[in-house]
């Protein structure tokens, strides 16, 4: 039977929750309280090439195809260059960071230990516990900071890793079988990501209602709506909404991010590359650099070497420095040499991302907890987000297709 759904946020989760709801059949209305939608996602083209806003790409899934097809959109496949990805640990580029000999453990460690989470431990001292301080530091630190916009110590295992069991009877092999679906890699789109945005509004156009400039309702007046309530607001946005429903002490902690995308003639490293991860204490400021132009075709003009760095917004200490500054310094150390960029656009995104810590796991908790008691007084409503169940779109596609 055909639903009336409100969908609170126009976002690129709001436009997936749209998606898989307009595909059920259901009457989906969409309240965006800006003037477009798709919320952080988006591209900028200027004369060297495309920025970025936000997310540079998507990983390719069967269902993400198949929706890419219902839109009309190809994606564009990476390069082959793109499986090159280097680590800069202990001052040096490296495409894997251990020895033999910690690699090898690594991998017992994956197919036999049990995976035991522990709410006092920092995702740093959680790791150093179970993969040994050589892998922590060189391969998980890296990885993990680059995608999470910030360092291990502020975040937590439980928290990030929310879909696994963690009280000791699972392999970390069994729970990436478990939640293994198949992908082709990661993808963009011929204009950039911004292209996923204007072709899902297409699509939605005529089946939906969107009501953009939405001026905020409150949230009693929300739950007075006949139907499913949908929140796909960013979590700092969301915050204010739940006003008394959640306490000062459980409101979580939310991460500034600062991207930049350096358009120049040189490359970043020898041999182009998907980019480099950075260790704590190496003397870099940035979490992590994506070769933009090496990894997708169509990036920069002809010519030019195109890269975006991410720094946690704190990175930057004062008035008198400039990100620019702060870029170039960075990129001395790994490349040895002195350059200068052809152009710099940089892009500031305050309290973006959550902080994947124990206060979050407590938030969505809660979360949870409120759910089923609206839904016990007859008021069906779901929270979504990158909060929720992971941060990029195919987990936000995921998470959005199965309610
Ligand atoms: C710098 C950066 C790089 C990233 N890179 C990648 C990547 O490469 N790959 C990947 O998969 N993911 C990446 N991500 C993550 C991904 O982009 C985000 O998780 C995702 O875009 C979040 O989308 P969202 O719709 O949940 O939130 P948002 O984009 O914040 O959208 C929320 C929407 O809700 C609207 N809104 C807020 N309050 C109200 C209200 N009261 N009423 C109505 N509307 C409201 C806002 O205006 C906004 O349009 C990146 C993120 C960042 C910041």
């Amino acid at each position: 039977m055909s639903e009336q759904v409100h969908i609170i946020g126009g976002g690129i989760t709001g436009l997936f929750l749209a998606y898989h709801h307009t595909k059920r059949g259901d009457r989906v209305t969409l309240y965006e309280e800006a003037d477009k939608l798709g919320g952080v996602i988006g591209t900028k083209i200027v004369n060297e090439g495309l920025v970025e806003l936000a997310a540079n790409g998507v990983l390719l899934t069967d269902e993400m195809k198949s929706m890419l097809d219902d839109i009309g959109l190809s994606p564009v496949y990476p390069n082959q260059a793109a499986k090159r990805r280097y680590f800069f640990t202990n001052q040096k580029l490296s495409r894997l960071p251990i020895s033999i000999f910690t690699g090898i453990r690594l991998i017992i460690t994956v197919l036999f230990k049990k995976i035991k989470f522990n709410k006092d431990q920092n995702f740093e001292t959680w790791a150093c516990q179970m993969f040994g301080n050589s892998v922590t530091k060189n391969i998980i630190e890296p990885a993990i900071g680059g995608v999470y916009g910030t360092r291990l110590d502020s975040l937590q295992a439980e928290s990030i890793f929310s879909k696994w069991e963690g009280t000791g009877t699972k392999t970390i092999l069994q729970e990436l079988k478990k939640n293994k679906s198949k992908t082709y890699g990661t993808v963009s789109f011929p204009q950039g990501m911004g292209d996923l945005v204007s072709h899902l509004v297409q699509y939605l156009e005529p089946k939906i209602e969107i009501k953009t400039k939405f001026s905020k309702a409150n949230l009693e007046t929300i739950l007075k709506w006949k139907g499913k309530i949908r929140f796909s607001t960013s979590l700092k946005n969301l915050i204010p909404i739940l006003g008394d429903h959640i306490e000062p002490n459980e409101v979580p902690n939310l991460l500034s991010i600062t991207t930049i995308t350096r358009f120049g003639k040189n490359h970043l490293t020898k041999k182009p590359c998907f980019g480099v991860l950075f260790g704590k204490n190496e003397g870099i400021r940035a979490l992590g650099v994506l070769s933009n132009s090496d990894i997708f075709p169509g990036r920069a003009i002809d010519g030019l070497h195109s890269e975006t760095w991410i720094y946690p917004s704190a990175a930057k200490t004062g008035d008198s420095i400039t990100w620019e500054s702060i870029l170039e310094e960075d990129r001395k150390l790994i490349t040895k040499i002195e350059d200068s960029p052809k152009a710099v656009y940089v892009t500031s995104w305050n309290g973006v991302f959550p902080a994947y810590d124990r206060k979050l796991f407590l938030f969505n908790q809660k979360l949870d907890s409120l759910e089923t008691q609206w839904l016990s007084e007859g008021i069906n409503i779901r929270f979504f987000g990158n909060y929720r169940k992971g941060i990029g779109l195919r987990s936000l596609f995921e998470s959005t297709s199965g309610e």
